[in-house]
């Protein structure tokens, strides 16, 4: 089982990215291995013991720097396979068929990333971009979508705002995925209810996975849509994240840390009025069954 059942876990994070090259902006390289290992021992005092790393290759994916963090923390950490969105694809990417997309997938799910020991048990984050999805997007999510079918491992996805998910999972059931194995990420970027509605209907996952980022979106907001949705009766298909990437996001650079989500925003919640037992659902036992049972 990939997940540990005892503890909680963070549904879309990263711990070693490196996207400054194409931002232009070296902040967007986060690889301070005393920082983050840090935080991450800060977490396990707070419950949290599982950190699904959704950094594929090209993003900067390191398994020499998580196998380090893993033996030095002991945190339970999912590594992921796939590609971004575009602007981030290697070259090669357009030339590749969807078998070959799909084989280099499913190659990181049986065989290991790179030299490490470690194995790829999650297809993420695999995205769309802002109002598109391009051409190579939608081929990456068909070769995501037989690389699922053939290894059990769930699709965790990127929508650039909360924009496109429709498309993506419309793409996905056509591909003939149990959407139930499909969670759609950053759905809290903008007001979209309606849109969240409809993809809980489809059966998928969604994931408020940039908390705190209250420049984009403010959290009490955040807050406001999960109530709603738990009075709906959807706390079965939400998990949480903050799907950090910067250096300045860490504690000791001046940012809210990893620890926010549980000193902050969890008790935000409480207050609120949403009981104990959902959070509970929302970070402990909805991401053992997503990321935990669609194993072979
Ligand atoms: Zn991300």
């Amino acid at each position: 089982m990939p997940i540990n059942e005892s503890g909680y876990t963070y549904c879309h994070e990263h711990l070693h990215i490196d996207l400054s090259k194409q931002k232009g902006d070296d902040d967007c390289k986060l690889d301070q291995f005393e920082l983050i290992s840090a935080e991450l021992k800060a977490l396990k005092t707070r419950g949290v013991f599982n950190i699904v790393e959704v950094t594929n290759k090209f993003m900067g994916r390191n398994p020499q720097f998580i196998e380090a963090l893993t033996k030095e923390t002991q945190m339970n950490i999912l590594c992921s396979t796939g590609f971004y969105i575009e602007g981030f694809f290697p070259n090669a990417l357009k030339q590749m068929s969807v078998v070959d997309i799909a084989n280099t997938m499913i190659h990181e799910i049986d065989n290991g990333i790179d030299d490490s020991n470690l194995r790829a048990s999650v297809i993420g984050e695999i995205g769309s971009s802002h109002n598109v999805f391009t051409d190579t997007e939608r081929k990456v999510f068909e070769g995501a979508a037989i690389a699922h079918l053939e290894t059990g491992c769930p699709i965790s996805t990127h929508t650039s705002f909360s924009t496109m998910a429709k498309s993506q999972v419309e793409l996905l059931r056509n591909m003939k995925v149990n959407l139930n194995n499909v969670s759609i990420g950053h759905c809290d970027l903008r007001d979209n209810f309606d849109d969240i509605l409809w993809l809980l209907d489809q059966g998928c996952y969604v994931q408020f996975d940039t908390i705190g980022k209250n420049d984009y979106y403010p959290d009490a907001k955040r807050i406001a849509v999960i109530d709603s949705l738990i009075r709906r009766g959807y706390a079965d298909r939400v998990m949480l994240s903050m799907d950090i990437t910067r250096k300045s996001h860490l504690k000791e650079n001046g940012g809210l840390g990893f620890c926010y989500l549980i000193d902050h925003f969890v008790p935000m919640l409480l207050e609120r009025g949403i009981q104990q037992q959902y959070i509970d659902l929302m970070l402990k036992h909805n991401p053992a069954n997503f990321f935990g049972t669609t194993q072979k």
